[in-house]
């Protein structure tokens, strides 16, 4: 039986070249990283990356998005999935960070997760990215296949990252989420996986109704 460093291995040796993040294109800043995490939820990369590009270009600084409209901030986010929603959110935060926090993200997880619309998946990506705080981002991909290939065995994604923290050593957590999203875009997809090409088809107990 494989370790689940060993497996996360395998699965990032099969997909080669996986590039960065969608939301970590936007640039490095705390920010940046947090706007293009909140727009990359429920919306596929391409469109992360547009949209981002083109919000963070009319709204660089919290001050600058607070200052905004909320429907000209939802007519640039449009694209993305509940850009209404994440037009209200992104104003608040916006607003928040200037009045509590001078203009600057918070690096801790309490504050992060105390903000409109953020999450602990959320909050973990922007720590671990943004402040080299590592953290492991669970989001559907990575509850779903950890727990087909049973190296977790959990009912929810908060379980699942305490679980996933176990397993790997601190400098590894903020890494896995991009292998498992890949994997899960491209192999371990969410119905119909595809068991025949994947590489760790000896290793995983999923039933995937394949002969
Ligand atoms: S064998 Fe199938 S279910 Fe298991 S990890 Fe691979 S694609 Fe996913």
């Amino acid at each position: 039986m494989r370790t689940p460093r060993e497996i996360v291995r395998i699965m990032a040796r099969h997909l080669g070249d996986i590039g960065v993040p969608a939301p970590v294109s936007s640039g490095d800043d705390p920010f940046r990283i947090l706007v293009g995490t909140m727009i990359s939820l429920r919306t596929r990369d391409a469109v992360t990356r547009v949209v981002a590009d083109r919000v963070l270009r009319r709204a660089p600084t919290p001050a600058d998005m607070a200052l905004m409209r909320e429907e000209e901030l939802a007519e640039l986010l449009r694209p993305a999935g509940f850009y209404r929603v994440k037009a209200g959110q992104l104003s608040r935060i916006a607003a928040i960070l200037v009045e509590k926090y001078g203009g600057k993200v918070p690096g801790n997880r309490r504050e992060l997760t105390a903000l409109p619309g953020v999450g602990p998946k959320t909050a973990a990506f922007v720590l671990g990215h943004a402040f080299g705080i590592p953290a492991v981002c669970v989001d559907v991909h990575v509850h779903r296949i950890a727990n087909r290939i049973g190296m977790v065995n959990t009912k929810t994604p908060e379980s699942t990252e305490i679980a996933l923290r176990g397993l790997f050593p601190r400098r590894e957590w903020t890494g896995l989420n991009h292998v498992f999203v890949r994997f899960g875009q491209k192999v371990c997809l969410p119905v119909r996986p595809r068991c025949r090409e994947c590489p760790l088809r000896e290793d995983c107990g999923y039933s995937s109704g394949e002969p």
